[in-house]
């Protein structure tokens, strides 16, 4: 891996980074740990050895694990350029926000959880491609799939573990970071709200613009632009429009006087209200655009919470919130204890001290639920590998594991935990039948 950089564009390979240009882009980071696959060296390896070339001090748990990979600062900067100038491969900043950097406030903007959706990984196993993570996955604002219509997963169906993603020295991605099973195909789909699909949608269609537009973003048009929604739609009064947006006036006053940049979540509100497209809102392109009729300023709005809440506000209405966990926890499809705190806007603390009861009831169900799942593909595992023993056994040779690698596909095979005691434990059963 040490080479000199007499010909930096032969250093890594230069794979094809996926789905520039559409909703479903690659993030920075899964094509990382992909190079690292590539390369197979650890993820750690890889970028001690990046850092170093370009003379970086290097942080690993703040900038790899984090979500600032993918983000719009300084470590995405440095990244992005690093690895493109290592594989040859351009413009790799596309699979970061980075395109936005001067629009966009960067508070809250990255999530520090890995999340997955689960319908995606399996689709690209069964269109026979590399399974991969969308830089979508890692925005805070985004809580659902656009394409699937449906949650994110944070726990591996196989050991129950969060941070299955790619919390790990060498990581594939698609596969619990822990124990192996493959991430793919949950049989129930998790819930999404509209609102969730919707502000889903309109971050896809900004990261299909980023990938297809050289222009950059510009934060005086997007300011002229917003300026000219209030006249339009409030005569020009921030008190107003910030009300219909749920936020003070003055947030709204502060980005009219030049004093920053709005956040993403701020836009998603603006474009919910004004009947507007994200990427358009982003660029200020107002062409075409009419405020919309009183009655049809956008039902999403309504979805919207008035004001940012304080997360340790005291004066809670604890009894319709125990109500609305006993209701959660009889959904047909079960949730953690930390989605219904997200939906609640709570603290799963202190869901813990004031709602114990129902929040310890929701979380056992959820337990059992990724309990079964985990039986459940060990179950299919097993059905698959003793089709293949018997196969063995039939053309005459002995059951090891290379054998049975040679018969059953790699995802079925990593999905199980100890898959030498399955095999011996098959072997057993077969002998006595
Ligand atoms: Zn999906
Ligand atoms: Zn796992």
């Amino acid at each position: 891996m040490r080479q000199p950089l007499k010909n930096p564009r032969s250093v890594l390979h230069a794979l094809l980074p996926f789905g520039a240009g559409t909703p479903e882009v690659e993030s920075l980071q899964s094509y990382f740990c992909r190079l690292a696959v590539s390369h197979s060296v650890s993820i750690s390896a890889l970028s001690r050895e990046i850092a170093e070339m370009f003379g970086w001090e290097f942080r690993q748990r703040r900038e790899w694990y984090s979500g600032n990979l993918n983000g719009l600062g300084e470590v995405a900067r440095n990244w992005s350029s690093a690895i493109s100038a290592l594989t040859g491969v351009a413009q790799l900043n596309r699979h970061t926000l980075l395109p936005w950097h001067t629009v966009i406030a960067q508070t809250g903007l990255s999530r520090h959880r890995s999340h997955w959706c689960p319908q995606c990984f399996q689709e690209d196993i069964e269109s026979g491609n590399t399974p991969y993570f969308r830089l979508a996955w890692d925005i805070n604002a985004v809580n659902a799939c656009a394409k699937h219509k449906s949650g994110f997963e944070h726990v591996c169906p196989g050991c129950g573990q969060s941070n299955a993603r790619h919390s790990s020295a060498y990581v594939t991605p698609g596969w619990c970071a822990h124990c192996g099973t493959f991430l793919g195909k949950s049989k129930e789909t998790i819930p999404a709200t509209p609102a969730d699909i919707w502000k889903s949608i309109q971050v896809g269609h900004m990261l299909a613009h980023q990938g297809n537009n050289q222009s950059d973003a510009d934060l005086d048009k997007v300011i002229e632009a917003l300026a000219a929604i209030i006249e339009r739609m409030d005569s020009g009064i921030y008190a107003h429009f910030a009300a219909r947006i749920g936020l003070s006036k003055s947030t709204v006053h502060n980005w009219l006087k030049g004093g920053g940049a709005p956040t993403l979540a701020a836009y998603l509100r603006i474009a919910a209200v004004a009947g507007i497209s994200l990427p358009k809102l982003l660029m200020g392109d107002l062409t075409g655009w009419e405020p919309p009729a009183k009655t049809e300023i956008h039902q999403l709005s309504l979805s919207f919470p008035k004001q940012p809440k304080n997360r340790h506000n005291h004066n809670r209405d604890w009894d319709a919130i125990r109500a609305e966990l006993v209701s959660m926890s009889k959904l047909p499809a079960p949730i953690s204890l930390l989605e219904a705190a997200r939906r609640l806007d709570l603290d799963v603390r202190l869901l813990y001290l004031n709602a114990n009861k129902e929040a310890r009831i929701l979380s056992s169900r959820w337990k059992e639920y990724i309990q079964r799942r985990g039986n459940q593909t060990r179950e299919n595992a097993k059905e698959a590998i003793k089709a293949a023993c018997q196969d063995v056994l039939a053309e005459g040779k002995a059951i090891n594991l290379r054998e049975i690698e040679a018969k059953v596909p790699r995802e079925i095979l990593n999905s199980v935990d100890g898959v030498i005691d399955l095999l011996q434990q098959i072997k057993a059963e077969i002998l006595e039948e």
